[in-house]
């Protein structure tokens, strides 16, 4: 069977009016289904490229990258994305936030929303729906994130450097949760952070 996702000998560089900026170069490495991945490095190395270039997001200029066999751009594979900063809107509640992350991924089908009004019940959040991001604690709205993540069943969840804002306890429980996903929903996770700490708790 193939891998999940593979990436062999892929290079990019980004291309800017001050010059060429060399990212990666002969970056190869593949994962299976449910594994769970960290990408570890120094902030610039290229890992959210790394994440971006499977995504979709850019074009390698060098190598090749398939997703269960097929070339990225022939792939259904649905991909969760969770960011640092949580990008959720001040001036909407969470519900709202939640039901137009949705619509941006254009997954806002009647079994996501349901999926998601599930995960929010599960992690403790749905008390909060009609709060505003702004009154909630910062492991709190990462959960909001990572719900809406997980709203589509994606097949692989990228979680780039998601506890980095959090101090230390709340990192942890962000990270249990997130190998709970793993364990229990099968999600292959590629969890990115710059913090040999963190990796030495997961
Ligand atoms: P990391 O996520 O590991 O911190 P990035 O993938 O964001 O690293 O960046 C890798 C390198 O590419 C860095 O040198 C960064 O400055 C550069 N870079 C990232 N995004 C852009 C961009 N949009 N335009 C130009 N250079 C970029
Ligand atoms: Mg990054």
């Amino acid at each position: 069977m193939p891998a999940l996702l593979e990436l062999d000998h892929v290079g990019l560089s980004y291309h800017t009016l001050a010059g060429e900026i060399p990212a990666l170069s002969q970056i190869s490495f593949s994962i299976q289904e449910g594994e769970f991945v960290s990408l570890v490095g120094p902030s610039g190395c290229g890992k959210s490229t790394v994440l971006n270039l499977i995504a979709g997001l850019l074009t390698p200029e060098q190598g090749q990258i398939t997703l269960q066999g097929l070339p990225r751009e022939h792939s259904v594979l649905s991909i969760g994305y969770m960011l640092q900063k949580d990008h959720l809107f001040e001036w909407l509640t969470i519900y709202e936030n939640v039901l137009l992350g949705l619509e941006i991924q254009k997954k806002k089908s009647k079994k996501a929303v349901a999926h998601v009004d599930r995960l929010l019940q599960e992690y403790g959040l749905w008390n909060f729906r009609s709060s505003h991001p702004s009154q909630l604690s910062g492991g709190m709205r990462q959960r909001i994130v990572l719900a809406i993540a997980l709203a589509g069943n994606p097949e692989i969840l990228f979680a780039d450097e998601p506890t980095t804002a959090l101090d230390v306890t709340i990192q942890a429980q962000i990270l249990d949760l997130l190998r709970e996903i793993q364990k229990k929903l099968g999600t292959a996770t590629v969890f990115v952070t710059h913090d040999l700490g963190v990796v030495a708790r997961i």
